[in-house]
């Protein structure tokens, strides 16, 4: 479904992504590990072209991400074509990013009646259906500022959901959440993989790596150090820096 291949990028002078070959099938889970810095949230940044990469390409159901190619040269996409490519995919940060003076279902629907144009009936439909799914419907009247991060972060989860995404990016999602509330969080993560979405998710949570994980990846500097499934890939690391990494966190 994404194709990754030769994928450098580079910040001034230095190369933060070092040539990175991945691809992520139809409804596969892929969690991505790895230490501070190892260039984790630069990837997926750059699958979604939030961060134009400098060489390589990344192709999202056989089509280029941000730039086009004609007559063997390639350009830099517009912003309405860069729009387009993303259009696929969901994307949940660390920090949640709801806008603070719109309501839970305000901001669920913002970008379904801005975007996609649709009437206020039908985007609340979609909705308070999104909502449900990640048990927030009873909180849909509050503001981000009632909720708890945990809450928070599952309208994030609703709201790109909501856009019908064919592909889930989620970048820590749990890291910035009391460790209390990490659960309820994950267990949503956990539901949507098991209803068959295609996820890619950067984590420092092992146990759901280890457990909903279909593919595990370890970033270190830059470079996919190890792949595998998680099973293999947590009982028998090959490489020092996994096995090292892995301690850090028994
Ligand atoms: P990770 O998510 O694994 O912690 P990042 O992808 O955020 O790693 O960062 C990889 C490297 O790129 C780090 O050395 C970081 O300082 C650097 N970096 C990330 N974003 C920028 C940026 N916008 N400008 C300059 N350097 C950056
Ligand atoms: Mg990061």
């Amino acid at each position: 479904m994404i194709e990754i291949r030769n994928l450098r990028k580079r910040f001034g002078t230095i190369e933060v992504l070092k040539g990175i070959d991945l691809a992520i099938h139809r409804s596969e889970v892929l969690c991505v590990i790895g230490p501070s810095g190892s260039g984790k949230s630069t990837l997926l940044r750059s699958i979604a072209f939030l961060e134009a990469y400098d060489e390589g390409s990344v192709t999202f159901e056989d089509r280029l991400i941000g730039y086009r190619e004609e007559n063997g040269r390639r350009r830099r996409a517009g912003e309405r074509e860069i729009n387009a490519d993303r259009s696929g995919f969901g994307m949940v940060f660390q920090h949640f990013h709801l806008w603070p003076h719109m309501s839970v279902m305000e901001n669920v629907t913002e970008a379904l009646r801005v975007v996609k144009a649709l009437g206020r009936a039908e985007a609340e439909q979609i909705g308070r259906e999104m909502l449900d799914k990640v048990g927030i419907a009873a909180h849909a009247a509050k503001y981000p500022e009632q909720l708890s991060g945990g809450q928070k972060q599952r309208v994030a989860i609703a709201r790109a959901l909501a856009m019908k995404p064919r592909v889930m990016l989620f970048d820590e999602p749990t890291s910035a959440l009391d460790p209390e509330l990490v659960g309820e969080v994950l267990a949503v993560m956990k539901q949507l993989a098991q209803e068959g979405m295609t996820m890619m998710v950067v984590t420092h949570e092992m146990g759901f790596a280890a457990h909903v994980a279909d593919t595990v990846v370890f970033m270190d500097q830059g470079r996919i150090v190890e792949k595998g499934d998680p099973g293999a890939t947590f009982a028998d690391p090959k490489s020092n820096r996994l096995k090292q990494f892995l301690n850090t966190w028994r």
